[in-house]
């Protein structure tokens, strides 16, 4: 249709041109069920993927050459990426995790680098309410310009708010952030899914090993690329270094995750604002290592080829519901199971014999 041409037109437009306000608008796009939006937003990401495309073929070409860049020019270092890095934070609540995006994305910003933060938040699918996102957050990173901070997680379910959320990382890459900060919190299986459409995935975590290692899941654990031991301030300075090098040890004993990179600990304050320049330096050595190793735009084509497949499974359990002969006796099966009368994988077997 000629309106939603148009729409189009314009939401392509201004995220090209770097609008704010047009990228917030094309993600709330990604994010409608609306069938009729849907198609607008699939053709919405194509349009921008193929500019990416063109932008990053050149980038893809030239091999273990595309690393990062730091410059020193009158006391200021700039960091220039030929690509965007997409960092992934998670953590227990009360890490520290707003705290610390906010002070890195300035770090970042005064890098001359621009940053965008998406949050992906289960917790509000399951309560209505969000551990994340109820909060006002990352007041300066927000004001600034160079900086987009999405205000409130998406609502959903956790399928749904990652699909869109890897559908929001395009949009801001197509609208020029270097670097996308994704963070999520640890409940739930976020972290899995995260981790599966960043290049960095980080764990940050409170001083204090023992109780508190175990405090977090140690599957997170075994995901991370990168653990920030953050609050290494005032007091908490002996328990920081103490939880440091108890991570140092519980981290060499896991498999490394690539061939190029064993995961780092770095230990900072967010409040003060102090190792952040140290942990940037650490993950641009992740990143360089990645590029080099030709594993980079590997990983993020697996990461494509698997969200092709949450798609399609994600569509066949739409279509399988919302279909005639299926929906009418889903109720009755879900009873005959629930009782104990159907065994369910023979009330699955009927199911899927009226799904054609
Ligand atoms: P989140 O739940 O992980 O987002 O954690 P917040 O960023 O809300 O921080 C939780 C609490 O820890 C707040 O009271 C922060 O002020 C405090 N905090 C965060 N970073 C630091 C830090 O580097 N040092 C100290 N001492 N406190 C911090």
């Amino acid at each position: 249709k000629e309106a939603d041409q148009a729409w189009l037109q314009k939401l392509y437009d201004g995220i090209l041109q770097q609008d704010r306000s047009a990228l917030a608008r094309g993600i709330t796009l990604v994010e409608s069920w609306r069938r009729d939006h849907r198609r607008v937003a699939q053709n919405l990401l194509d349009r921008i993927l193929d500019v990416l495309h063109d932008r990053w073929s050149h980038v893809q070409s030239l091999g273990s050459r595309a690393v990062s860049t730091v410059t020193l020019k009158n006391n200021q270092t700039t960091t220039t990426l030929p690509t965007p890095f997409r960092i992934g934070l998670s953590g227990p609540p009360g890490a520290g995790k707003s705290t610390f995006i906010e002070t890195f994305g300035m770090f970042l910003v005064n890098q001359g680098l621009r940053v965008a933060v998406l949050a992906v938040d289960p917790s509000s699918s399951v309560s209505g309410g969000s551990i994340l996102g109820d909060k006002t957050r990352m007041t300066e990173l927000s004001r600034n310009d160079a900086a987009y901070v999405r205000p409130s997680p998406s609502r959903g379910s956790l399928g749904g708010v990652t699909r869109n959320t890897s559908d929001a990382i395009v949009l801001c890459e197509g609208s020029g952030y270097d670097v996308i900060i994704i963070e999520t919190v640890g409940v739930g299986q976020s972290e899995t899914a995260v981790a599966d459409m960043v290049d960095l995935f980080t764990l940050i975590v409170p001083p204090g090993g023992g109780d508190e290692l175990q405090g977090i899941k140690k599957g997170i654990v075994e995901l991370a690329d990168f653990v920030i031991v953050n609050k290494a301030d005032g007091d908490l300075l002996p328990a920081a270094r103490k939880a440091k090098s108890e991570y140092t040890s519980a981290m060499k004993l896991l498999r490394p995750r690539t061939a190029s990179w064993t995961p780092e600990i770095a230990m900072l304050s967010s409040l003060d604002s102090t190792g952040l320049a140290d942990a940037w330096k650490l993950m641009l050595q992740f990143y360089d290592s990645q590029m080099k190793g030709g594993e980079f735009f590997l990983k993020r084509s697996q990461q494509r080829k698997r969200l092709m497949w949450k798609h399609v499974s994600d569509g066949i359990l739409e279509r399988f519901q919302a279909h005639p002969e299926v929906s009418r006796v889903i109720a009755g099966a879900e009873q005959q199971v629930m009782q104990g009368l159907v065994a369910p994988g023979l009330a699955a077997d009927e199911l899927l014999d009226r799904f054609r």
